[in-house]
């Protein structure tokens, strides 16, 4: 089509569409139907991996794994764990040429607040089972792929995690967060057709669909593309087929438990009252397809996650217990960081307990403590390490009151420095005393001075004596010349002004000798 004259050049958006544009009808055709690949094998790098595929794991071993780090959250891990291992037999079946025509993927909704594990709980599972896991968040991705993220990319970024194993790639997870964010359902500007658009786009990947190897999107791997292609003998690229890789959405879906009691409460209607009704989390754990499709998703979207799971919110006492207990508590993060500089904490029950009071405060979950540490220990990971500090206590007082504590560590510990600091000036002269066969020595006042200032400035005492004594090495040889004296004392003028104080004894020792 003819552009109107008046419309000037394309702006990059417009020429980039264009160019994407003409890169998919003519080198790679995006997300392909089934059918229209050629046997994807013969294609594909997958041909010359290994097909083999070991799994052997049993429900509660994936739970007994998932227990070292996941605390409560039981009846999702035992959830998970039977889907897993569902899936990952059936993909070993199919990998020895068993397939189960029938079966329906194990595709999992994880229901639950922010921060409470829902990620944690698959990372972990996929580091168990040793597939590649990706994670990414439906509300960057757009209907047409152009702006923000492509659905396809998550498949993509697999064969990445997977070190470019196409092969491996194909048996990984992806897990896609805030997945309620493209719920359908009318709100305040009328429905959301751009949600719906990506529901039908994961919707593919969840059933079966070939993922070009390279995005479409990337321009510079479309020209390798045709480069290869044109050249005899080279591969196409590979493609990805996603009928194996294990999907799982999450959400808080806020609404959805009101959607569920409401169907409930019908559904009761007639029969005589059962008294206090269902908690928030056994509403959600009974919502069914029809709810989900009430709350906005599609309903062939909806039926390719049969799994659902619920997550419960974590209250003191359990992010206590993630703090003590957890293999991945953010405790032995903040252990491991002090280590490193050589000084060793100790986290006390009642500081722990009154920073896990403080993160439910944040309402953000587990995620609540790694705030309220950061806040904490900003100020010590920051000045510990320069100090002789060696070992300190987390108790209920530090959390509450970081700066304080952490004064009184100093003051505690100033002393100790000081002395050690000290020595240094004395270490000072005895290298002088070496190094130039002439003993200075220094009173205890001045050395004192020299601490005081070190600490004062920041600066290193044995960088202090050396700028501010440089010049003594030669004026003193000059008056041992001149004098024969070979021991001199420095007292605290000579400390504050070491200039005038050399130049007074050199101009003596010249009327003396
Ligand atoms: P979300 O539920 O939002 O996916 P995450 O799983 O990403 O939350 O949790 C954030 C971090 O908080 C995790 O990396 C983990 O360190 C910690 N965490 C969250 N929930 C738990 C839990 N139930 N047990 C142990 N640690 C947890």
């Amino acid at each position: 089509m003819r552009r109107p004259i008046h419309a000037g050049p394309p702006s990059p958006e417009e020429f980039q569409r264009q160019l994407q544009e003409f890169m998919r009808q003519h080198l790679s055709s995006g997300a392909m139907p089934k059918s229209d690949v050629s046997d994807t094998a013969e294609t594909s790098d997958a041909e010359t991996e290994p097909k083999s595929f070991t799994f052997d794991k049993k429900p509660r071993d994936i739970k007994a794994y998932l227990d070292r780090f996941v605390i409560k959250q039981e009846d999702a891990k035992k959830v998970l764990s039977v889907a897993i291992c569902d899936h990952y037999h059936h993909v070993r079946l199919a990998m020895e040429g068993k397939d189960q025509p029938n079966y329906a993927k194990q595709n999992i909704i994880l229901v639950g607040p922010t921060g409470v594990g829902k990620t944690y709980l698959i990372k972990n599972a996929a580091d168990l089972i040793g597939v590649p896991f990706v994670k990414g968040d439906a509300t960057k991705f757009s209907e047409t792929g152009y702006v923000g993220g492509d659905v396809e990319d998550l498949v993509r970024e697999l064969v990445r995690r997977a070190d470019g194993n196409v092969e491996r790639a194909q048996y990984g997870i992806i897990y896609i967060d805030e997945i309620d964010k493209i719920a359908s359902a009318s709100n305040a500007h009328g429905r959301d057709v751009s949600g719906r658009g990506v529901q039908t786009n994961l919707l593919k990947l969840m059933e079966e669909t070939e993922v070009p190897a390279r995005s479409p999107n990337d321009i510079s791997g479309q020209i390798q593309a045709m480069m290869d292609m044109t050249q005899r003998n080279k591969k196409s690229p590979a493609t990805i087929n996603t009928k194996h890789i294990l999907f799982i959405v999450s959400g808080a879906f806020d609404g959805l438990e009101k959607i569920a009691r409401k169907r409930m409460r019908e559904a009761t209607i007639g029969f005589a009252g059962h008294g206090q009704s269902p908690s928030v989390d056994d509403v959600l754990m009974q919502a069914q397809t029809r709810d989900f499709i009430e709350f906005g998703f599609e309903p062939e979207f909806i039926g390719r996650l049969p799994v659902r799971v619920v997550c419960q919110p974590l209250d003191e006492k359990d992010l206590f217990t993630i703090l003590k207990t957890s293999e991945g508590s953010i405790i032995r993060q903040y252990e491991q960081t002090f280590a490193a500089y050589g000084i060793e904490v100790l986290f006390r029950d009642d500081g722990l307990r009154r920073i896990a009071e403080l993160a439910v405060a944040e309402q953000t979950g587990a995620r609540g403590l790694m705030t309220v540490c950061e806040r904490i220990f900003r100020d010590f990971k920051f000045e510990l390490p320069s100090t002789l500090v060696r070992r300190f206590v987390v108790t209920r007082e530090l959390v509450d009151n970081p700066p304080a504590e952490l004064e009184k560590l100093f003051a505690e510990h100033k002393n100790e420095e000081r002395t050690v600091a000290r020595q240094i000036v004395y270490d000072f002269a005895e290298r002088f005393r070496e190094n130039h066969k002439l003993t200075i020595k220094f009173t205890e006042a001045a050395a004192d001075k020299i601490v005081s200032e070190s600490l004062a400035q920041g600066t290193h005492v044995r960088d202090l004596c050396a700028t501010r004594f440089k010049d003594f090495q030669f004026g003193l040889k000059l008056i041992a010349q001149n004098t024969g004296q070979t021991e001199f004392q420095i007292d605290i003028e000579a400390v504050d002004a070491p200039d005038k104080a050399l130049s007074e004894w050199v101009v003596k020792s010249y009327r003396s000798g």
